[in-house]
């Protein structure tokens, strides 16, 4: 809870059966799927302000050294994506600034903007000109502030990361898994798709990894909002020495969470992360996002695997890798999408073309 935040509750009711159940699921119960998706993507780090200061992240800056993307350099990066077919807008944030960083806000206040949550309104509407669909990851969020900019994101996303309260998080700004869990509630209440996910080894223990998993599978089954989830392990950086979970623990969550969420709720583990050969037999189907135009910025060390590599990592398995775009088919037929992105699908021009080449194939 970062200071003056009040702290939310889980909420969620653990029952002890059913968190046996899944702390007892081995690979060797989960099937290979018979097929991997991707999306292409750029990453686009808005700002690298944030009010919390996990341990174990390189991403956030403190005040007087985190930046801010004018809307000069964001279009260039878009154009860039667009020329090389990427589809997906990769917002990223921290959590919302807080007030220590006095010179984001003055920033924001030149480019006409009092909160960051309005200046990515208005980039991913350029966003949207431009013929990209932007996927948006902005922390925690208030009703008001999704509602915001829900309509122009094809889907939206937060890591849960974990529903303990570990200590990586903790320090004069922790962040609250309560907040998190009210954040996806929110999302389901709104009809946004949305990405989420655990994060692995981050001082968690296993029967939290179980647990984190049924808290995502209780508020899927209540909105049916849920369109992946990543299994994500830590890894090691210049602030983070704790070292990365074991391949056993990793597969184990990989499983857990194949064997305990519903067919569609798609399976994602980073490729630049973790071997996805290890992977495979544990019923991964989704690789997320990867960029052949900027870097992993969540993770800067950690480069991404070339797809022809991938492809055949897969083919060996029998498993095809298949393209997707930011929001699963699923959620397009089913018509959760806003007006502003099925334009931008169903353009007539090349980018269009695209889109529903992806969708059809
Ligand atoms: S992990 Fe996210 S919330 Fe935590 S410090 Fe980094 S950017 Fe902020």
């Amino acid at each position: 809870m970062a200071i003056g935040q009040k702290e939310y509750d889980i909420d969620i009711e653990f029952r002890p059966n059913e968190v046996r159940e899944l702390l007892s699921v081995t690979p060797e119960e989960v099937e290979t799927n018979s097929e991997l998706t991707y999306v292409k993507n750029v990453f686009i780090p808005l700002t690298t302000a944030c009010r919390y200061t996990c341990t174990y992240c390189t991403y956030f800056d403190p005040p007087g050294k985190a930046s801010l993307l004018t809307p000069e350099e964001i279009r260039i990066i878009i154009r860039k994506g667009i020329e090389l077919g990427c589809t997906e807008a990769l917002f990223t944030f921290g959590d919302d600034p807080d007030e220590r960083y006095v010179e984001i806000y003055r920033r924001l206040k030149e480019l006409g903007h009092s909160t960051i949550h309005t200046y990515l309104e208005e980039m991913c509407e350029m966003c949207l000109e431009e013929g990209m669909l932007p996927h948006s990851n902005p922390g925690d969020q208030t009703r008001d502030q999704m509602e915001r900019v829900a309509r122009v994101n094809a889907s939206m996303g937060v890591m849960l990361e974990t529903v303990a309260k570990v200590k990586a998080h903790s320090g004069a700004r922790k962040k609250d898994p309560g907040r998190r869990i009210n954040t996806l509630k929110i999302a389901g209440e709104l009809g946004v798709p949305f990405t989420t996910g655990i994060l692995v080894g981050i001082g968690e223990t296993e029967e939290d990894r179980a647990k984190s998993i049924l808290a995502i599978r209780d508020i899927n089954e209540r909105y049916g909002h849920i369109q992946e989830v990543i299994i994500q392990p830590v890894v090691e950086n210049e602030r983070w020495k704790g070292g990365m979970p074991s391949l056993e623990s990793m597969r184990k969550a990989v499983s857990m969470a194949r064997y305990c969420l519903p067919p569609e709720v798609s399976i994602q583990v980073p490729p630049n992360l973790a071997s996805i050969k290890n992977f495979l037999d544990c019923g991964i189907d989704d690789l997320g996002g990867i960029s052949p135009v900027t870097i992993d910025h969540i993770n800067p060390e950690y480069a991404w695997p070339a797809l022809r590599d991938l492809e055949s990592i897969a083919a060996d398995k029998g498993v095809s890798l298949k393209e997707r775009l930011p929001v699963y088919n699923r959620f397009i037929e089913a018509g959760w999408i806003s007006r502003d992105i099925r334009q931008v699908i169903e353009a007539k021009n090349d980018i269009g073309k695209k889109y529903r080449k992806i969708l059809l194939d």
